[in-house]
């Protein structure tokens, strides 16, 4: 069996198109175009590139991108009080601070300055808090998770009452991940290094969400026949054959687990694409909330 290709490029693809056409009805509403702040501290030059990425996407849906940048130097307070006048600026809805900050900088601190209305990735402990409690609904998402339940959703995986495993629970991905699926009535169980029988463990999984950061190390006996599997991971192995001498690949073996799931992401254009597309999402939602 081959499974079928969750094409995460095509569907982010389409949610970038909606934003655009929710982002000009807007305007020819006569309301201004949604704003988003980014937050870059420092000179990490993958922090960099996401920064950019994220600028670019918002110029293409008619977001508007205010881009702030401070140096690796830059303190506790001056983050937070660069936060503070983004609050209170009515041109912008969302506000990203693109993580991880420097050394030395505390991030919780500078989450919780962020207004949970401009919190658009979704890590305000306000907006987590509520993810995890029954009958409270956060404002945002994180936008990780929140892509990989919404490819599930598109290509018609049954959540509710499916057996899902989560391989990661970090703040970022695998716990909200976990929280999602649970929100969805799906039996979750959330792994980690210390989990005893791993692959005896995701051999239940009728949904796979694996988001550990290890190349290929999710094997095809592994998976449950008929499982969908959404690999997060992001992983540069070497590759002679490879122009570049390297490539990227996911924490699951693809060629091999593809000949036993029903549906499954390619790396990269699987989850990759769906981060920035639902960050988009968020932030047209953060202009429609502020009217
Ligand atoms: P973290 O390093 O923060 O978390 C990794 C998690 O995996 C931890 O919970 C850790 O367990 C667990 N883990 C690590 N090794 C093993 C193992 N051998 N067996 C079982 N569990 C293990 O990573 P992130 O959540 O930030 O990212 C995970 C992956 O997703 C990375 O490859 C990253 O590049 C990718 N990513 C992709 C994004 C995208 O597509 N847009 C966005 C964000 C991340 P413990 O808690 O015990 O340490």
């Amino acid at each position: 069996m081959t499974a079928q290709l969750i094409d995460g490029k095509a569907i982010a693809e389409q949610v970038r198109q909606q934003v655009q056409e929710d982002v000009a009805a807007m305007v020819s509403a006569g309301k201004p175009k949604p704003g988003l702040a980014t937050v870059l501290v420092g000179e990490n030059p993958a922090s960099q590139v996401y920064v950019s990425m994220k600028q670019k996407a918002c110029a293409q849906a008619g977001v508007e991108s205010f881009g702030h940048k401070l140096p690796e130097t830059a303190t506790q307070e001056e983050v937070e009080k660069l936060v503070s006048e983004l609050n209170a600026d009515e041109r912008i809805n969302g506000i990203l601070v693109q993580l991880p900050l420097p050394a030395g900088l505390d991030e919780e601190r500078v989450l919780n300055t962020i207004s949970i209305e401009k919190d658009v990735d979704g890590f305000h402990p306000l907006n987590i808090g509520r993810l995890a409690q029954k009958g409270r609904d956060p404002l945002y998402v994180p936008c990780t998770p929140y892509g990989c339940i919404y490819l599930l959703e598109q290509v018609g995986v049954k959540i509710e009452g499916a057996n899902a495993v989560v391989l990661g629970r970090s703040n970022i991905v695998g716990m909200p991940a976990a929280l999602l699926l649970v929100r969805r009535n799906a039996t979750v169980t959330i792994c980690h290094s210390r989990t005893q029988d791993l692959p005896g463990v995701v051999r239940g999984a009728d949904i796979l969400i694996a988001a550990i950061g290890r190349a290929q190390m999710v094997r095809g006996d592994w998976i449950k026949p008929g499982a969908a599997i959404i690999d997060v991971g992001i992983n540069r192995i070497e590759d002679p054959s490879h122009p570049k001498g390297s490539r990227l690949v996911g924490d699951v073996h693809f060629d091999e687990a593809k000949e036993v799931a029903d549906w499954i992401t390619p790396v990269p254009g699987g989850v990759g694409p769906m981060t920035i597309a639902m960050l988009l999402r968020n932030t047209v939602r953060a202009a429609k909330l502020a009217g």
